[in-house]
């Protein structure tokens, strides 16, 4: 099964693509992963998205549409996978049409901005492992410390208010209208953003039959 997570930054499309990769059997590729794990190594994608990532804007589609391709070809990719964050622009979905990825069905988590605010504005991240806390919703054991590894755990760039803003902007500008071009298509799934994490995975497996 191929698909696609669609919503704004910090809807749950991670976790969502999580459970579903366990579900499946399929990989989870999230490009916002996949940047930042070039970032960290200072490879060339790296060197040239890292930039944008700490602005809150998007990576250029040719990076990203590069990546993308590169990682469509490994064996872990035949049986099929779920975009996380990906495609965050039309001219990154027709490039999927082009190289004739054909997708099953696209989720669209739908979560209202101020939400997105709390949600994202509480996020801590372990600067070692990557493993995500929130202040009210997902505390680690000894406060301000990653369970794993014990690192201090940070406040990624992206996830200060002021970058929050900017990356709702743009998801607006270039991602939402990507709902009406997969409604077109036909497969649009849309489910609610919960907070409970529970209830949106009961609602994620009801829209798609699972
Ligand atoms: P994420 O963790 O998915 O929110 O991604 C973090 C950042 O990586 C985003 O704010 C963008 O700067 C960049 N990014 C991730 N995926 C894409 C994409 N498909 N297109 C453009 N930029 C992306």
């Amino acid at each position: 099964m191929k698909l696609i997570l669609l919503g704004p930054p910090g809807a749950g499309k991670g976790t969502q693509a999580e459970v579903l990769t366990e579900k499946l059997s399929v990989p989870q590729i999230s490009t916002g992963d996949i940047l930042r794990a070039a970032v960290k190594a200072g490879t060339p994608v790296g060197l040239q998205a890292k930039a944008f990532m700490d602005a809150g804007d998007l990576v250029p589609d040719s990076v990203i549409i590069g990546v993308v391709k590169e990682r469509l070809t490994a064996d872990d990719c035949k049986k099929g996978y779920i975009f996380d964050g990906m495609p965050r622009t039309i001219a990154q979905a027709q490039a999927l049409d082009e190289q004739n990825v054909v997708i099953d069905a696209v989720l669209s988590i739908e979560v209202p901005d101020d939400i997105i605010i709390k949600r994202l504005g509480g996020r801590r991240t372990c600067p070692e492992c990557g493993m995500i806390y929130h202040v009210e919703t997902k505390k680690p054991a000894k406060e301000g410390f990653c369970d794993g590894c014990n690192a201090a755990l940070i406040i990624r760039k992206d996830d200060e208010t002021e970058t929050i803003k900017n990356r709702l902007e743009t998801y607006h500008k270039e991602t939402e209208p990507l709902i009406d071009y997969y409604r077109k298509q036909g497969k649009l799934k849309e489910v609610g953003g919960e907070f409970n994490i529970a209830s949106q995975t009961a609602e994620v497996f009801k829209v798609l039959g699972l």
